[in-house]
């Protein structure tokens, strides 16, 4: 029980920073949470904590951020043509 309750304060307390964060800057998808475990909007696999801590707020794990990250560069250009 002790391990159940320290992950829901561990979660409470990494979405109450990511919810003020994104009050402050909302960009981009809101993370899932799937059994306590905050999950890349995109694919739905677990977001690290330290990447969570590191980009409060953020809802896509590394892979699909770059994707995004790519998709939106590709976009620009073509609107450069
Ligand atoms: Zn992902």
């Amino acid at each position: 029980m002790a391990n159940e309750a320290d992950r829901a304060q561990i979660h409470e307390e990494t979405f109450r920073a990511a919810s003020l964060a994104r009050t402050k800057n909302a960009t981009g998808p809101e993370p899932l949470v799937i059994d306590g475990q905050v999950c890349c909007a995109n694919c739905e696999e677990p977001i690290p904590e330290a990447r969570l801590k590191a980009l409060l707020g953020v809802g896509l794990c590394v892979n699909c951020a770059e994707e995004g990250e790519a998709a939106a560069e590709k976009e620009e250009e073509k609107e450069e043509e």
